[in-house]
């Protein structure tokens, strides 16, 4: 499809994806979009999130940076990025350092919703549509889409940006047979007053504790609030009554660090709004983008079900990516699929690389679950820590998508200039993402 005058687009969805694409979408003078949200209001649940240099940088393209203030955030003393324990012993077995991070990039921990006010600010109010849950798109035989809501609300649009999370409708209009499942771990989230646990010897510092099958992840949130997530293996049986953010209780919660430290169960006794979070993951999508008219953005693309600590970032860098992708077909005169393609060509071997990083670390897992004869707590904690936890994916964090866009349309447009192209051309970052020729030929 060309571009219209102006390119209808509706983003659904309210989170960092959908809240980050309303921010770069505005800076195109081409669009107009508008954000459909299911809730009756813009409002997080759920304790922390971890906001990695990656994301600092988008966050600052985007105009959200300076809305965060230095009390809302949480960074440690050394500057460390996170450390790894011996859940049982306490023992610190890895920290992680920052050496060339820019001193207002270092990770830094939040609460969810200073996160997304950050975000808000920097969209206009009145063109986000709350209480309206998407149901179905109906495509017309002339291919415009048409959305359907709850409240009897439609629309009709040029182009749809899922941003509907991991239980996306717009993904499953668009990838039908594409499934999400239990992953068989559950997750419990809980926020302390920091001055609750004032007296209590628990390290300054953004710390996995690790036991064989479980995790627990505690830290400051700036605000005055510390966190507490816990992640264990629990039963399929039980995966239906938990989604997303179901109260819990401390007895729950606790039961993935009962053989843990006494340290971190002193500090769960002071656990407050605790919230059970199943894990739900989905295959790697193939491609992102469907139609010539839709695009899926944040965990609608990649059902990651939280690994890496890093989805709002990613979010951020799918939207950015979007933005970049719209504009660039936008001044060459190219159509919204163009542009959609692009978006695919940057994004899709981005999560292949994600998704392998994660069948590696399943690898280890199994083996570790199944060695003969069993290994002891200290043990598996060891191989685990330095086989997948310290190892892999630090990469990720200081992704520079800004870098990577612009590399990917240098050569695009010296594909459609007919100059002669290398075989391949790097990602700015990454040791091995590739866009290939063969690839960009698909436009
Ligand atoms: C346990 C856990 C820990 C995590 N820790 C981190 C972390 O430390 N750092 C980090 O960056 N990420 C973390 N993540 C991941 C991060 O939370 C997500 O990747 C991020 O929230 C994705 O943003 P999103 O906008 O794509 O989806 P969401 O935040 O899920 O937002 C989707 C929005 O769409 C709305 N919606 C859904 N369906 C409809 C519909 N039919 N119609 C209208 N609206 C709809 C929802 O109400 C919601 O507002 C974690 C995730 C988990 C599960």
């Amino acid at each position: 499809m060309p571009f219209a005058t102006k390119l209808k687009v509706a983003i659904i969805g309210a989170g960092p994806a959908g809240l980050g694409a309303a921010i770069e979408l505005n800076k195109l003078e081409f669009v107009e979009w508008r954000v459909y949200e299911q809730a009756t209001a813009i409002r997080e649940i759920g304790a922390g999130i971890s906001i990695q240099p990656s994301t600092w940088r988008l966050l600052e393209i985007l105009g959200a940076a300076k809305n965060f203030h230095s009390r809302d955030i949480y960074r440690p003393i050394d500057n460390h990025a996170v450390q790894h324990r011996n859940g049982r012993t306490g023992e610190l077995l890895s920290s992680h350092g920052q050496v060339d991070t820019p001193l207002n990039q270092l990770h830094a921990r939040t609460l969810r919703s200073t996160l997304q006010q950050a975000l808000l600010k920097e969209v206009n109010p009145s063109k986000i549509s709350v209480a309206h849950r998407l149901l179905k798109v109906i495509r017309s035989p002339s291919g415009r889409l048409s959305l359907r809501f709850e409240n009897g609300h439609t629309d009709d649009v040029d182009l749809i940006v899922g941003a509907d999370g991991v239980r996306s409708v717009v993904r499953n209009f668009i990838f039908p047979e594409h499934k999400i499942s239990y992953t068989g771990r559950t997750s419990y989230r809980a926020v302390v007053n920091e001055e609750d646990i004032a007296h209590l010897n628990i390290p300054d510092a953004v710390t996995f504790w690790h036991g064989p099958n479980s995790w627990l992840y505690t830290c400051g949130l700036g605000s005055g609030k510390y966190e507490l997530t816990s992640m264990g293996r629990e039963p399929e049986k039980d995966a239906d009554k938990v989604s997303w953010g179901q109260d819990a209780t401390v007895e729950q919660h606790t039961q993935h660090f009962q053989d843990f430290s006494p340290i971190v169960r002193q500090v769960a006794e002071f656990s407050k709004d605790i919230k059970q979070y199943a894990m739900f993951a989905g295959p790697k999508l193939k491609e992102i983008t469907a139609l010539g008219s839709v695009v899926l953005v944040g965990d609608a693309s990649h059902p990651l079900s939280g690994a890496f600590g890093s989805g709002a970032g990613f979010a951020l860098e799918d939207v950015y990516t979007l933005g970049q992708s719209l504009k660039w077909a936008h001044e060459k005169g190219l159509s919204v699929k163009a542009a959609l393609n692009l978006v695919d060509r940057i994004r899709s071997p981005h999560y292949a690389r994600l998704y392998a990083i994660l069948d590696e670390y399943a690898a280890t897992d199994k083996s570790i679950r199944s060695h003969d004869p069993p290994l002891s707590f200290d043990d598996a904690v060891s191989i685990l820590i330095a086989q997948t936890w310290s190892r892999k994916g630090h990469w990720i964090y200081n992704y520079k998508i800004a870098d990577v866009c612009k590399d990917a349309i240098e050569v695009e447009n010296a594909r459609l200039s007919g100059n002669a192209l290398p075989d391949e051309v790097q990602d700015g970052n990454a040791a091995s993402q590739f866009i290939s020729v063969q690839e960009s030929a698909k436009l």
